[in-house]
């Protein structure tokens, strides 16, 4: 089972192979993307980042699975 240590809300995940969806959320003002990503591969750790567009902070994913 997935876990968000930050910068993302769980939407859905799968275990054969691997993968998770998840939301963008910004931990500087709660700010979450209404689109969904996905990690392709969850095996161990999932890292990435994107600029909040709401209040410009540059937000950590990080994704442990
Ligand atoms: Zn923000």
């Amino acid at each position: 089972m997935a876990t968000v240590v930050e910068g993302a809300v769980i939407a859905g995940e799968k275990s054969n192979p691997p993968s998770v969806d998840y939301y963008r959320k910004c931990e500087s003002c709660g700010y979450v993307s209404s689109s969904k990503y996905n990690t392709a591969a969850l095996y161990h750790r999932y890292n990435s980042s994107f600029r909040c567009p709401k209040c410009g902070n540059n937000q950590r994913i990080e994704i442990r699975g």
